[in-house]
């Protein structure tokens, strides 16, 4: 018996990175997991590197319409969703004066409008079934803010209200909406960061080093497990001490 034998499990963002670690971890300890990116081919080459059990789906969670026709295709597929990880997520940095309007709107709808799309599709089978888990990925930088990110920090900071917010609407039906806070992360998303910056950021984590995917990962499935099931509305913070 495994911790998620048989569940089916909706990551966003699977393709690659935290994402993907998340699928993995679903994947070998028992249940049916759906991943999707914005491509149809990267997403089913992804499943297919993930391994037996996962279906990939192309979907630009940012489009309303475009996630009620993915959780129409999970359902139909792999049953409806019990297990939500909203991870999927974009940066456009830049100081806010020189900031244009689209990387305003891209970053708000791809990481935090997303969640209401997401979250409101899977709410009839949860609700039917008396059972969800909805893991939201947010960041430091929703807690703490950062020079050059406004537009993410506003969008991580708004995951953490909309999470408590329907953590409260949903509790009563054995459904529970928390968020992970993830620190600095070796993924595709920080590897653009130079040498220079990279020890910097080391010097301001206490414990001296980014983190995994799989420490994320690791906190997602603890909080989508049978030994999380009276927290909601929490914000768990993974970020080797950042955010202290
Ligand atoms: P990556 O850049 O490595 O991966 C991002 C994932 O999101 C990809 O699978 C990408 O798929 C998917 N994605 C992006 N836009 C869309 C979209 N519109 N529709 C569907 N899928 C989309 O990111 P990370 O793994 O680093 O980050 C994952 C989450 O963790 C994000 O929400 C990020 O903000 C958060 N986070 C990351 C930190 C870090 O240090 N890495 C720190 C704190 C939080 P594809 O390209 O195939 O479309």
């Amino acid at each position: 018996m495994q911790r998620f034998d048989g569940k089916v499990v909706l990551v966003t963002g699977g393709t690659r990175g935290i994402g993907r670690a998340c699928a993995e971890l679903f994947i070998r300890e028992g249940a049916k997991v759906a991943v999707c990116g914005r491509g149809v081919e990267t997403s089913e080459r992804a499943a297919r590197e993930i391994g037996d059990g996962c279906t990939g789906f192309g979907c630009d969670i940012a489009d309303s319409a475009a996630v009620d026709v993915l959780f129409k295709q999970v359902e139909a597929d792999l049953g409806a969703v019990q297990i939500l990880v909203n991870n999927a997520g974009i940066t456009h940095d830049g100081l806010l004066m020189r900031m244009k309007d689209d990387h305003i709107s891209a970053v708000l709808d791809t990481n935090l409008k997303s969640a209401f799309y997401t979250c409101r599709a899977a709410a009839r089978g949860m609700l039917k079934h008396r059972y969800g888990r909805i893991i939201n990925i947010s960041s430091v930088i929703g807690l703490r803010g950062q020079a050059g990110q406004s537009n993410y920090a506003a969008a991580k900071a708004g995951l953490i209200g909309f999470s408590k917010s329907y953590a409260a609407e949903v509790a009563s039906r054995n459904i529970t909406v928390n968020v992970v806070a993830p620190g600095y992360i070796t993924t595709d998303m920080t590897a653009g960061f130079s040498e220079n910056v990279m020890e910097k950021l080391k010097e301001r984590i206490p414990m001296g080093r980014p983190g995994t995917p799989l420490e994320i990962a690791d906190a997602v499935a603890f909080l989508a497990s049978d030994a999380a099931s009276y927290i909601t509305g929490a914000v768990l913070s993974v970020d080797g001490g950042l955010g202290m």
